[in-house]
């Protein structure tokens, strides 16, 4: 900000914005409390998730693990279970880790400040300054795809917010406007300004607080911010799994791997090669996650004699389940599918 006159007009703005959070800001439940712990869960649910598609998910989550104490001494999969469709499952994983760290080695104290809450598992700049704004009261701007969209567009600020150094740059830009009393309500109303109103396409820009203030607006070239100067990457991977079964039985295997679908359970994905004349069906998937394009081969092999399925189940370590036990694990959605249909 360059001059006293621009500072008192973007200090009109910060109140705008929080009065208008005070009007029309979306009841949710996590905004009811200012706990920590389920402040945390809520973030790390919303993260790659819609609110609507989210909400069932943290009323579970929330009754099944009311505190950080019940969340550590649950196992993993049963932390899994209750992430089951949600998808980018690492973020359930490092919940139960965090949890971990807060008992183990925080001697059970959430951490209370900006810095401290990146120590845990999983917990980025943004969910820290959601956490520390919403519940300590830190006056941290808690930027992520929503900041930079409404932020570039009120400044019509062409830096490229695909570059690492937009962090940084859009933090100093922001830090300034943060409500020093309401930093919760203030980072709150953004994130529901950037969803509700200054939308990627099409914006609101009628019903919005800053609409005054907005530069891009005003020079009509809304559709031009953010800049995104990199485009991401798209690695294409292919996977072989065979579904194998024996009357109502079928066999899995838990992934352990550092890779997608950690902890998550699988089919089998080796047998031995005179084995594959046996494929008596065959499903091709493609499967999108946000870097990756899976193109996925399920091969179906009945196996009509127990003692040749007990064998291969040992020889290479596989699970044999039937359909009940396998609703208590989780499986990727794609082979969540094919449990439906050839389960
Ligand atoms: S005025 Fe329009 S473009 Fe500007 S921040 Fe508001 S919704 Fe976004």
């Amino acid at each position: 900000m360059k001059n006293n006159i621009e500072k008192a007009c973007f200090l009109k703005l910060t109140q705008r914005i929080v009065s208008w959070y005070d009007l029309y800001r979306r009841n949710l439940p996590w905004r009811e409390t200012q706990d920590p712990y389920k402040i945390w869960i809520s973030e790390i649910i919303l993260q790659q998730t819609r609110v609507d598609q989210g909400l069932s998910y943290y009323y579970n989550f929330i009754k099944r693990f009311p505190t950080v104490k019940e969340l550590y001494r649950a196992d993993n999969d049963e932390v899994l279970l209750y992430w089951k469709g949600l998808g980018y499952y690492s973020r359930a994983l490092n919940l139960h880790k965090a949890a971990y760290q807060i008992v183990e080695e925080f001697n059970g104290k959430f951490p209370k400040s900006f810095s401290a809450l990146q120590q845990m598992k999983g917990v980025g700049k943004y969910t820290a300054a959601a956490i520390a704004s919403i519940c300590f009261g830190e006056a941290v701007p808690a930027i992520d795809g929503n900041f930079y969209r409404v932020f570039s567009r009120i400044f019509a600020d062409e830096f490229d917010v695909s570059s690492t150094k937009a962090y940084p740059y859009f933090y100093q830009l922001i830090l300034p406007l943060v409500d020093k009393d309401r930093p919760g309500d203030f980072n709150q109303a953004i994130m529901d300004i950037g969803s509700q109103l200054c939308k990627p396409k099409n914006p609101d820009c009628e019903h919005c607080p800053a609409k005054q203030e907005c530069r891009a607006r005003n020079l009509n070239q809304v559709e031009m911010f953010p800049v995104k100067k990199k485009k991401q990457k798209v690695e294409i991977l292919n996977l072989q799994y065979y579904f194998i079964k024996y009357k109502n039985d079928f066999l899995i295997q838990q992934r352990d791997e550092n890779f997608i679908w950690k902890k998550l359970y699988e089919f089998p994905t080796l047998i031995p090669d005179d084995w594959k004349e046996y494929v008596s069906l065959e499903k091709k998937v493609q499967h999108k996650l946000t870097h990756r394009t899976l193109n996925i081969t399920f091969s179906r092999i009945d196996v009509q004699h127990e003692n040749i399925f007990e064998d291969l189940s040992s020889q290479y370590s596989y699970i044999k389940v039937n359909l009940i036990q396998a609703q208590r694990k989780t499986f990727p959605k794609p082979l969540e599918s094919i449990i439906q249909e050839w389960g």
